[in-house]
């Protein structure tokens, strides 16, 4: 019997609900606290702001979470995605490690956002809202949220961090053809953008900014809402599609992964695969080592601290109980975009307190190599951010090998590479370099916070 490649899912086998962790967590996170009032936030105080069943799922303590009927007809356009089993990648590292990616980059927009902005999009149309605005900076999350908002009739308006507006024009296209406005950003739309533009008329733009410009927007008019792509527990939630997925298909497959593996922004996609997992761990007696990834540029998870610190750089939103390098830290210019943010999600930053989960720092140039490796064999070319997760499961796979054990290794394949090409032109052209930080320069940015705890 020739082996099997690919494992899917027929619309009658696919998961209805999402799993919500904090159910089962032995120590649930900490509240996060009022910018001004420093009280623990309630839902109402993100009405403003936030569709309120998203709200409410921020705080919610349930195990599960149906999912829409509107929104799984959604997910059917894409979803189930392919679990593979990556004989070829396998056979070049002569491992005797069996090694699965799930390709999130089989979704319209390329990535695993569009499993939360869908449901963000769905719930903002039930209240009655019909603007949305939202912040993009390589451009992924805007056009997630340009595909979901056409859907359901939204208009969308992404602050595109400027830079990245003027690098990237098959992005903001990808978002025009959806039919959003895309703004550069620090823009004279709003009283952030023209503070920013008088005191720096050259201002490049940051997330931080941009994010400020999307805010105030949304907090002017009550028909419009913002909207935000990872690191909040309602994100992480409707993420969990993947994993429950997984859990699915490797039991087709015939096989239970040793290892879960995924790469690391805030949290969303890492979750996505991993919380259901994690869920076996904790009540069904299992030990699947789960383990984040993130740029040794941007290392958080390894050497950040457990601190309140704002999501933002400005300062305007909650204060959340994370790992962080401070909210005015400047990571470098690494091409893997979304994995530039200084914070973690904080049900993530709580499990891996805890020791739930594991984290490692892998080097810009590693990654490449191993994206590269990836596309020769698999043949997908995979988003500079993924390439963290397929480095990982590389360093896993010579391990197994070193030791002469079988081991099962499962991935996240969060997203293709095509309108990243621009990197890998970088990368093949001998210009890319790893960026290792002094731990002055952690210190430095950790010192300026306010301790809360
Ligand atoms: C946004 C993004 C990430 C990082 O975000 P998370 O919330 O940590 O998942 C990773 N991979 C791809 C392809 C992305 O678009």
């Amino acid at each position: 019997m020739k082996p099997i490649k690919k494992f899917m899912l027929t619309e009658q086998e696919m998961p209805i609900q999402w799993y919500n962790i904090v159910a089962d967590m032995p120590n649930k996170p900490l509240p996060p606290l009022h910018p001004g009032t420093k009280q623990p936030l309630k839902p109402e105080d993100l009405y403003p702001l936030f569709a309120q069943e998203l709200a409410k799922q921020e705080f919610a303590t349930e195990r599960y979470i149906e999912i829409p009927d509107e929104v799984q007809d959604l997910y059917k356009i894409w979803r189930s995605t392919p679990l593979v089993r990556a004989y070829a990648l396998e056979k070049a590292l002569d491992t005797p490690a069996k090694i699965y990616f799930k390709n999130e980059g089989t979704s319209p927009a390329g990535s695993h956002k569009p499993n939360t902005a869908i449901a963000q999009a769905y719930y903002n149309y039930k209240q009655g809202i019909k603007r949305i605005t939202t912040e993009t900076g390589g451009g992924q999350w805007g056009t997630a949220l340009s595909f979901a908002c056409q859907h359901f009739g939204l208009d969308l308006k992404v602050f595109m961090v400027k830079v990245s507006y003027n690098q990237k024009p098959y992005r903001k296209l990808m978002m025009n053809t959806w039919g959003s406005d895309v703004i550069p950003s620090p823009s004279n739309l709003t009283e952030a953008g023209r503070k920013i533009l008088r005191e720096y008329p050259d201002s490049a733009g940051s997330l931080g900014i941009a994010i400020s410009e999307a805010v105030e927007l949304a907090a002017q008019d009550p028909l419009t809402n913002y909207s935000l792509g990872s690191v909040l527990n309602h994100v992480l939630l409707h993420q969990t599609i993947i994993g429950e997925e997984a859990l699915l298909q490797m039991e087709k497959a015939g096989d239970e992964p040793d290892i879960v593996i995924g790469c690391f922004g805030g949290g969303s996609n890492f979750a996505g695969i991993s919380f259901p997992f994690i869920r076996r761990n904790l009540k069904e007696g299992k030990h699947t080592r789960v383990i984040a990834v993130e740029p040794q540029s941007c290392p958080k998870l390894t050497r950040g601290q457990f601190q309140y610190d704002f999501g933002d750089t400005v300062g305007l939103t909650p204060l959340l109980p994370m790992y962080t390098l401070g909210h005015d830290f400047q990571p470098a210019s690494i091409h893997a975009g979304g994995l530039r943010y200084h914070g973690a999600g904080v049900i993530v930053s709580q499990l891996l307190k805890d020791k739930l989960m594991e984290a490692v720092a892998i080097p810009q140039l590693e990654t490449f190599e191993a994206g590269i490796l990836f596309a020769k064999t698999e043949g997908i070319i995979p988003a500079p951010e993924s390439t963290h997760a397929i480095a990982q499961a590389i360093r896993e796979a010579k391990i197994a090998k070193a030791e002469g054990k079988a081991k099962t290794i499962l991935f996240n394949l969060s997203g293709h590479g095509m309108i990243d090409l621009y990197a890998y032109e970088q990368y093949l052209g001998g210009n890319l370099q790893n960026f290792e930080l002094s731990d002055q320069e952690i210190a430095q940015s950790l010192d300026k916070l306010e301790k809360i705890m």
